[in-house]
């Protein structure tokens, strides 16, 4: 039996499951539909191992055979999702490039609730307070999962984790890394029973990094892209911290400055 017979085909761009998909570039949709949009089969393994089905796999017609592409039919329509055929044409419009993926997905959103956390669970986790950038973001979550942080904490307005561009950014990881939204009150009062060290980083803190205590698990507080960490939460830390700055530049970009903080607090040595 052919792809074309056995599965749903779609070939028009107004097609409303179409519309709905774009639309998935939107925050509103996704906050409306709890779902985003993953696109390649890299993503869709990443997201297969994790046990998360997608609820519609869409893919082109002209998709090469491959054993994960198989695997994630199976699984899709284990799950009860839907799987549909599309033109290269569609691809383009919804993923917006020229060199679209020949497969994308359509997943729930998860988050994990503040108190559901287990710092013991990992010696390292990531807290941003209003992290703007998407692409900042996304190279955080992906850099925690290398890490092996236990998890990312979006404190206050921040940005979508999952907007296409974030999840882009992830490489994958958005499915692996638990991912919590709290405000910075309910933060603070939770930091209270943190177990190990709560480090803050500032530009005008005194102590270096590699200087600092850090009682794993180690929870590390990033600043937003402009403003850098407020004194509200700067105050709620057991330190804070600087990476020296040793040319003419003033800062580091955040998700460098997140790599070099949960590298130095997961160093072993
Ligand atoms: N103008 C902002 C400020 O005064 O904090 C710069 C913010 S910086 C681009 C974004 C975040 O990256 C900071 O809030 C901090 O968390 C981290 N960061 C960047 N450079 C750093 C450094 N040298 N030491 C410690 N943290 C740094």
């Amino acid at each position: 039996m052919s792809v074309r017979e056995e599965y749903r085909v779609i070939t028009s761009l107004t097609n409303d499951t179409i519309k709905s998909v774009r639309a998935l570039h939107m925050r509103k949709e996704r906050d409306l539909t709890g779902t985003f949009l993953a696109e390649g089969l890299k993503f869709i393994g990443e997201a297969l191992d994790q046990g998360r089905a997608p609820k519609m796999l869409l893919v082109g017609e002209d998709a090469r055979p491959h054993p994960l592409l198989d695997r994630a039919k199976t699984e899709t329509r284990k799950a009860g999702g839907d799987i549909i055929i599309v033109t290269h044409a569609i691809l383009e419009k919804i993923s917006r490039r020229d060199n679209p993926q020949t497969v994308l997905g359509v997943f729930e959103q998860a988050y994990a609730p503040l108190d559901s956390l287990n710092p013991a669970s990992a010696p390292c986790w990531v807290a941003l307070e209003q992290v703007r950038d998407p692409g900042n973001l996304g190279t955080i979550i992906r850099t925690a999962d290398a890490a092996g942080c236990g998890g990312v904490i979006l404190i206050g307005d921040c940005v979508d984790p999952y907007s296409v561009e974030a999840v882009r950014a992830t490489m994958g990881s958005v499915f692996a890394v638990s991912i919590t939204k709290t405000t910075p009150e309910a933060f603070v009062a939770w930091r209270q029973s943190w177990p190990g060290s709560v480090v803050g980083t500032r530009l005008d803190a005194t102590v270096s990094h590699r200087s600092a205590v850090m009682q794993k698990p180690s929870l590390i507080l990033m600043g937003n892209e402009q403003a850098g960490l407020t004194d509200q939460l700067a105050a709620a830390c057991d330190v804070n911290v600087k990476i020296p700055m040793r040319g003419r530049a003033d800062s580091l970009n955040l998700a460098i400055a997140t790599g070099i903080m949960v590298y130095a607090a997961t160093d072993e040595a």
